[in-house]
């Protein structure tokens, strides 16, 4: 083990005990989102279309400040993409505005940029998205702690299954990157969420034939979606995972006073 990865456990450890928003899954598993970061366009109409030939549905986490622009992971969604997926059912969660990493600026910058960015999509949609991934996957502890009254759930890239117990705060996430060689991981990751009854959330960026280092072919995809939806986990959004196991979604961030989430005390999957 390297000096490096020792320490990156040790700072995972640290920022997954501090500032926690714990919440129960109760008997709600096994569940398996699937998310986008950023999010390309290919996201929605490779990856949407294979998740809805299943008959399922993906979270889409979108920084607003990239509308139109194009990146390393291919070009990025249109304002009419955010309509047509909303009209499909897939679910829009924030990124922040800028897709800025909290490791870069002080926690009040990072909050307003995740607030503006939160506000942006919710105008442009219409409706209220209250669930959030933290840009590049960074954590900080001022972060973790700024975010938590405002949003209903902060997904990260920690990877591992969430549940029994889950932190509203660090959604724990693995990445689903690269071609068919990687499906023994997925297929190992989706058992062990099946046998634990837990909550596997995957997440990717462009879904192409030849995807950027942090997207995934739509074979890998493919494969990945078939395999959770036979595990006989229900594969569901992130928002409606957390309706799921009992958690009321937060009020609007414009204007309303934040409220915290309530987790009545029987999950009703029971
Ligand atoms: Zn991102």
């Amino acid at each position: 083990m390297t000096i490096r990865s020792t320490l990156g456990g040790v700072r995972r450890k640290v920022l997954s005990s501090l500032h926690r928003r714990p919440a129960s899954l109760g008997n709600c598993g096994p569940m398996v989102s699937f998310s986008f970061d950023d999010f390309p366009r290919s996201a929605y109409t490779v990856g949407g279309a294979i998740l809805e030939a299943s008959g399922v549905r993906g979270t889409y986490y979108a920084a607003a400040g990239l509308m139109n622009e194009s990146s390393e992971v291919g070009e990025l969604f249109h304002s009419d993409d955010l309509h047509s997926l909303l009209e499909k059912g897939h679910e829009l969660g924030s990124h922040t505005f800028t897709h800025l990493s909290c490791r870069a600026v002080s926690a009040s910058v990072f909050r307003e940029d995740v607030k503006k960015g939160r506000n942006a999509i919710e105008k442009m949609a219409g409706i209220p998205c209250s669930n959030f991934a933290y840009p590049f996957g960074h954590v900080t502890v001022a972060s973790k702690k700024s975010l938590q009254p405002e949003l209903t759930s902060c997904r990260s890239i920690f990877p591992g299954v969430n549940g029994p117990g889950i932190d509203l705060n660090l959604l724990l996430a693995n990445s689903l990157y690269g071609d068919l060689d990687q499906s023994k991981r997925a297929e190992s990751l989706i058992a062990e969420n099946a046998r634990r009854r837990g909550w596997l959330i995957f997440y990717t960026h462009d879904v192409r034939p030849t995807p950027s280092d942090y997207g995934c072919t739509p074979e890998l995809f493919e494969f990945a979606v078939a395999s959770a939806v036979k595990s006989g986990a229900r594969v569901l959004t992130v928002g409606k995972a957390l309706t799921a196991a009992g958690l009321e979604l937060a009020t609007s961030g414009n204007g309303t006073p934040p409220r915290r989430l309530e987790q009545i005390a029987s999950p009703p999957c029971n």
